[in-house]
Parts: C-alpha cells; structure tokens; sequence
C-alpha cells in the first residue's frame, strides 16, 4: 500500500509542479515595456535559462537573441514584467464576510489559498505579498507553490497580523464565554516583541500589524490608534532585528504618522493621511499602499456577502478620502507601491485596480511601475523581480493592446510566464 501512495504523489507532484518543463528559452515579444524607463520598446527578445532566470533583453535578430533554444512567438502582443501585489489576503474569500468566516475552518482557509493561488498567477500576478492570514495558512500555501507542488506566484507572506486586543486584528465577533481571541493578539512592547517572534519561529517572511482601527472589524473605528507609538516601535525593531519588514495597516491620521515614526517599511490603506504623514513618509522613504479598488465592491456586493452593516458604515466614510489622498501623496511625491486587499474582493481581479489608480491621478505607466519596480523594492526583492534585466526571474506577462495608453488591458493578461515556465497562452497562433 504505503509504495502504491508514494508513487501516485509523487505522480501528482510532477503533473503539477511549475517547474517540471524548466529549459533555456526565449520570448519574442512585439512590443516590451522597459518599466525603469517607461519606454515601450518594439520587437525584443528576451533569453532565458534552465534555471528561469533571464540572461539577456534586446533586439530581436541581434546576437543578444539566442540560437538553438525554443521561442514563444509574443509578436502580436505587448511585454511586461509579472505583476505584484503587496497587499494580499490569499487564503481568504470575500464570501467568508462578517459571521459567515466563523464557519471556515483552518484548513478550509488553506484549500481556499490553494485555489486563490492559481488564480491569481493567471491574472498576470506573478509576485505578492500576504499580509494577514488565519494561523498559518498562507505559510503552508507559500511552501507548496516554493515546492512546485501547486501553482501560484512567488510569495511574501506574514501568518497572523499582530495586533491589541479588541482591535482590528483581533476577533471580536463572538461574547467573553467563548474566549476567542485571534492569535496575532499581542499587548505591550514586550508581548509584542515575543509574538513577532513566534510569528517568525512558524516561517513569516514579513510582519503585518494592525496600527489602528479598521472597516471590516466590529466594535472599532478606522481612524483610532490601536497600538501606541512605543508598540509599534518594539515591533519594528524586533522585526528588523530578525531580517523583517513590517507592513502596518493604518487608517487613522495619528496612527499613519506613529508608524513611520516607528520606522514601519509601509503603510496600508493610508487613508486619512495628512499633509504632515506624507512629508513624514517622503522623508523616511516609506512605501504608501493605497487599496483603492476595493471601495466599490464593499458598497456594491458587501451585504450581500455578509459584511457587518458598521462595515458598509465605516467605507462609507472612509473609502472617497482614500482615494482624493492617494492623489495628494502621488501629487506630493510620496512613494506609492501597487497592493489591493484581494480577499476582500474576488482573487484574480487584482488588476482592476489600475483603472482607479489613473482614474486618480496616475499616468498607466506610473500605476504599472508602482505594480513592478517600486513593488519589488518594497518587498526587498528588487534584484530578483519587478524588472525584465540578466540576473531576474524570467516572469513575463503580455497583453494584446497598449497599457501604457489604456491600463484595463491589463484586466485580460493573455500570457502569462513564471520564471521561465509557460503558465497560460491566448496569444499563441495569433
Ligand atoms: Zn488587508
């Protein structure tokens, strides 16, 4: 029995593994967006190798454009480096609103990722950063996409977000005699300090904190400062310490300004920033993440799929002055990196984003280096991904069309590569 078992896994493993069809190769791509430059440059090759790694970009026909190896035939589309979402919840549905995720199981959660995952990657997201997931899921489903075991992008990802108890990042749904508590609660720059740690002992790569109140919690509010200066200050130095970066969600004012203070890598949602946290983060150089999409489908499909009524409240107030100082800080010059809050709204509509970003203030070629290069940076992977140059991941995604003169195209990514391996083609035959 037990060889029979092995056997059909490892079959299943090799059937699905990512990596299986790895070999030297090359993409010819119509037109390539060199996304340093904002230029789009026409008929370029580009070459990689067995490991997926890019070894040369340049003119097709010239000698950079390897012999001998196979070609993806991309002269009828348009090249871009796989795209990146730094604000993911990859293990979550946005149908597990309110009660209703009381009824999802920690290995429900998990499967759910798994599925997740492959959407997402088809979407043309190639990279992402979990911030937030139920114990450790998006752990478990971060090792199986690294092991070539399911399909999905290269991940980021922090486990549990910590957080005050009774705040955002904990779970207050249910009275005292359940004794819930969400398992990311941490109080005081000590406790804080330990749960950092226990958050990297069980494999975060990143850590997520909940600075102030948010929209889809109960019983708080998105502008009230949840944790203090001195908490944020113990997390961001125990986290650094370990070779982390802390991504802090914050809405409220006081709490955005506390973060960067503390010296936090990036501020999500950022949405009553004021002109004093944007001078604070232009001059700590720290990443603002704006979730501007979301905002619609809460309003829209929230009720429906069994968001808080204080939920719909809260983004309502909250979600149009998010958006109007998304456009102060990109007009001020604030550092903006690309992330959505996916798993509040459906995985694999990431892209839907980018409209809303122009819609506010962004030229497409700015939305689309705030999803690529300045992503990468933020995650600390600026030598790995983000860019389509020798030494990067070969992870490339076309579309037909122009998204540098129309960003929606973005929305139907027709190919997408994940270090050199073909995950999905329309453009083919075209
Ligand atoms: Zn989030």
């Amino acid at each position: 029995m037990r060889p029979f078992f092995m056997a059909f896994i490892f079959a299943g493993v090799i059937a699905l593994a990512p990596q299986a069809n790895a070999a030297p190769g090359a993409v010819r791509c119509g037109k390539l967006l060199d996304v340093r430059s904002g230029k789009l440059l026409t008929d370029q090759v580009i070459v990689f190798d067995a490991a997926g790694v890019v070894t040369s970009v340049g003119p097709a026909g010239s000698p950079l454009a390897a012999g001998g190896v196979t070609i993806v035939d991309l002269s009828s589309g348009t090249c871009i480096p796989g795209l990146i979402d730094v604000h993911t919840h990859i293990t979550a549905d946005p149908s597990d609103g309110g009660y209703r995720g009381l009824g999802v199981s920690v290995p429900e959660e998990t499967v759910r990722g798994v599925k997740n995952a492959r959407a997402t990657l088809r979407a043309g997201f190639t990279t992402i950063r979990n911030v937030g997931a139920t114990d450790y899921t998006d752990v478990a489903v971060r090792d199986g996409v690294n092991a070539g075991e399911i399909e999905g992008p290269r991940m980021l990802v922090s486990g549990p977000p910590l957080g005050i108890t009774g705040g955002h990042c904990d779970d207050n749904l249910l009275p005292y005699e359940f004794h819930r508590r969400a398992e990311g609660v941490a109080d005081g720059p000590w406790p804080a300090r330990a749960k950092v740690r226990e958050t990297v002992k069980y494999g975060a790569d990143v850590i997520k904190v909940c600075a102030s109140g948010g929209v889809l919690s109960k019983g708080d509010l998105p502008g009230t400062p949840q944790y203090t200066l001195e908490e944020l200050q113990a997390i961001a130095e125990e986290a650094h310490k370990l070779g982390r970066k802390v991504a802090a969600h914050a809405h409220g004012t006081q709490s955005i300004k506390d973060a960067i203070r503390a010296g936090i890598d990036s501020v999500e949602h950022s949405s009553l920033i004021d002109d004093e946290g944007i001078a604070l983060a232009k001059q700590h150089g720290t990443y603002l993440v704006f979730d501007i999409y979301n905002d619609d489908f809460i309003l829209q499909e929230g009720a429906k799929v069994g968001m808080l009524p204080e939920s719909i409240e809260k983004e309502k107030k909250v979600g149009r002055l998010q958006r109007e100082n998304f456009r102060k800080a990109w007009q001020a010059g604030a550092k903006i990196a690309f992330g959505t809050d996916a798993g509040v709204y459906p995985h694999g509509d990431n892209a839907k984003q980018f409209a809303k970003m122009v819609e506010w203030g962004m030229k497409p070629v700015d939305a689309i280096q705030a999803a690529t290069v300045k992503a990468a940076d933020l995650m600390g992977w600026a030598d790995k991904v983000g860019t389509l140059e020798p030494g990067h991941f070969a992870d490339v995604i076309a579309v037909s069309g122009d998204p540098t003169s129309d960003v929606k195209v973005l929305e139907s990514v027709q190919f997408v590569m994940k270090g050199g391996v073909v995950v999905k083609n329309q453009l083919a035959g075209k």
